[in-house]
């Protein structure tokens, strides 16, 4: 479904992806790992068109997308859902949730049964539907943000950091939703420091340094490696 062939990155001079070649398949959920500053968010913002490709290709069921812009991306299934939520506060929680659905406002039918389906998912977004987006908690915030992006019907959600900030017990919601929402048929990349929480409901993973991908691996391979279990899972 997706497939990065040897991408390279700048920031400047500073080369922040090198030669990064990965697959995603239709259906699955892939878990990037990696410290503060290896490369992730800068993946996803080069997947989802924010970035600019100097080298390599970015293949989408088989169409080369790189630089292409984000809104087109959008709108051809790939999705983002950023760290940090960028929400708009001073809006309502439905008004923040009906502007995911702008690349299908004239899908009236649609975006209403869209609606229903996310408030099913996150009972506490319908709830507080009416409340100013800024007014909520983080974990509602962190929902609320993913709320938005399923509403652009996501072929590939890019979940950057979901459970940031959050404190435990959301963060496990937070992880149950997001097993959820795969299950339910959406094809997932997410990144995570929460290596543990996020490999368990992974199928693979790949590990990032300094731009670069050092290993790949089905969920098991990665728990049992030594080196992931040091730097990334704790004893
Ligand atoms: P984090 O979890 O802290 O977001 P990350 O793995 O997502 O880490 P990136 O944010 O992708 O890492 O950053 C990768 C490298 O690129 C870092 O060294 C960072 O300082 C640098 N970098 C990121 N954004 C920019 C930018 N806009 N201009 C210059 N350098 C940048």
């Amino acid at each position: 479904m997706l497939k990065l062939q040897h991408i390279d990155v700048y920031y400047g001079r500073y080369q922040a992806l090198k030669n990064v070649s990965m697959e995603i398949g239709q259906g699955e959920l892939v878990t990037i790992l990696g410290a503060n500053g290896a490369g992730k968010s800068t993946l996803f913002n080069t997947i989802s068109g924010l970035n600019k490709v100097s080298g390599g290709q970015i293949l989408f069921d088989e169409s080369e997308i790189q630089n292409k812009p984000p809104h087109k991306l959008v709108r051809s299934g790939i999705v983002q859902c950023a760290e940090g939520r960028k929400l708009f506060p001073e809006m309502s929680v439905y008004e923040n949730l009906k502007m995911g659905s702008y690349s299908h406002r004239k899908e009236k039918e649609m975006v209403k049964k869209r609606l229903d389906e996310i408030y099913a998912l996150f009972p506490i977004l319908f709830d507080k539907r009416k409340d100013a987006a800024g007014s909520l908690s983080g974990g509602q915030q962190q929902m609320l943000a993913i709320g938005r992006a399923l509403m652009s019907h996501p072929k590939i959600l890019l979940l950057d950091e979901p459970s940031l900030g959050l404190a435990p017990l959301i963060v496990d919601q937070m992880f149950k939703v997001i097993e959820e929402i795969h299950k339910n048929g959406t094809t997932i990349m997410l990144a995570e420091q929460n290596a543990h929480a996020a490999l368990s409901i992974s199928s693979r993973g790949y590990v990032m340094e300094s731009g670069q991908l050092v290993m790949e691996g089905s969920r098991d391979e990665l728990f049992d490696n030594e080196e992931i279990k040091r730097a990334y899972i704790g004893a």
